[in-house]
C-alpha cells in the first residue's frame, strides 16, 4: 500500500508539482494537499530562516494530520541589501503577498546599484517532519542578478526582474518547465526524494 505524504499548501500547482517529482522518482507515495484537512489552523512563519520556517509548517502540519507532512518556505536575497527581504520576501512592502507592490520596493532601493554589484539569489528550503519526531530539511539556490525593467510574463513575484546567472532571459521569460528545471524550488524538492525513499520508501 503506498504512503500518505501531505504538501502544507492549497496550492494546486505546487500539490502537482511535487506529484511530478516523485512520481518521475518512481516513489509510491499518495501526496495530499492541506484542501484534504478543514480545520487546518494557519501556521505563522515567525522564524528567521526559510529552514526554521519550513519547519515549523511540517511540523504543525504533521502534529494536525498525523501524518508525514513537507512544508517549504521561499523567498529572494539581495547582496546590496545584505540579503534582505529574505524571509520577508512576500511581505516587503507591507501586506502579505502584494508582487507587484514588492517588485517595485526591490526596484526602487537597487536604483543605483551600478551592474556588477546587483547579485541576488532565490532560495528555498523544503522540511519534512514525522510523526516520530524525525525532521529533515534540505535547500536549493538559484543564482543570479536583478535588472532595472520588469521583462516578462510568466512566474510570479519577482521573477520579472531576475536573471539566472549565464541565463539572458528573466524566469519570468522561462516556461514553468524551463524554470522548474533550474529553480531553487526544484532543486529543493528533487533533494527531498532521497530522504523521502529513505524515510517512507
Ligand atoms: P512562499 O515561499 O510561497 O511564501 O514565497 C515567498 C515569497 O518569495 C513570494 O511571495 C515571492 O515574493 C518570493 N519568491 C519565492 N520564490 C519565488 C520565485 O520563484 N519567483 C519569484 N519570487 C519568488
Amino acid at each position: 500500500m503506498s504512503r500518505q505524504l501531505v504538501l502544507a499548501s492549497r496550492n494546486p500547482k505546487k500539490v502537482a508539482e511535487l506529484h511530478r517529482i516523485l512520481s518521475d522518482a518512481g516513489l509510491d507515495i499518495d501526496l495530499l494537499g492541506t484542501d484534504a484537512f478543514p480545520g487546518l489552523p494557519e501556521v505563522e512563519e515567525t522564524a528567521s530562516t526559510f529552514a526554521g520556517n519550513a519547519l515549523l509548517k511540517a511540523r504543525q502540519v504533521c502534529a494536525f494530520t498525523g501524518l508525514p507532512a513537507v512544508a517549504d518556505d521561499s523567498g529572494l536575497t539581495v547582496d546590496a541589501l545584505n540579503g534582505m527581504p529574505g524571509v520577508l520576501s512576500a511581505r516587503w512592502a507591507g501586506s502579505h503577498g502584494d508582487d507587484e507592490a514588492n517588485l517595485r520596493l526591490i526596484l526602487a532601493q537597487v536604483a543605483h546599484v551600478p551592474p556588477g554589484r546587483r547579485g541576488a539569489a532565490f532560495h528555498c528550503a523544503a522540511a519534512l517532519a514525522l510523526p516520530d519526531g524525525t525532521e529533515r530539511v534540505v535547500e536549493g539556490t538559484l543564482e543570479g542578478e536583478l535588472i532595472d525593467q520588469p521583462r516578462g510574463g510568466n512566474g510570479f513575484g519577482y521573477d520579472p526582474i531576475f536573471l539566472p546567472l549565464g541565463s539572458s532571459v528573466t524566469t519570468a521569460e522561462m516556461s514553468a518547465s524551463q524554470k522548474d528545471a533550474i529553480s531553487h524550488r526544484g532543486v529543493a524538492l528533487r533533494a527531498l526524494v532521497p530522504v523521502l525513499r529513505e524515510l517512507l520508501g
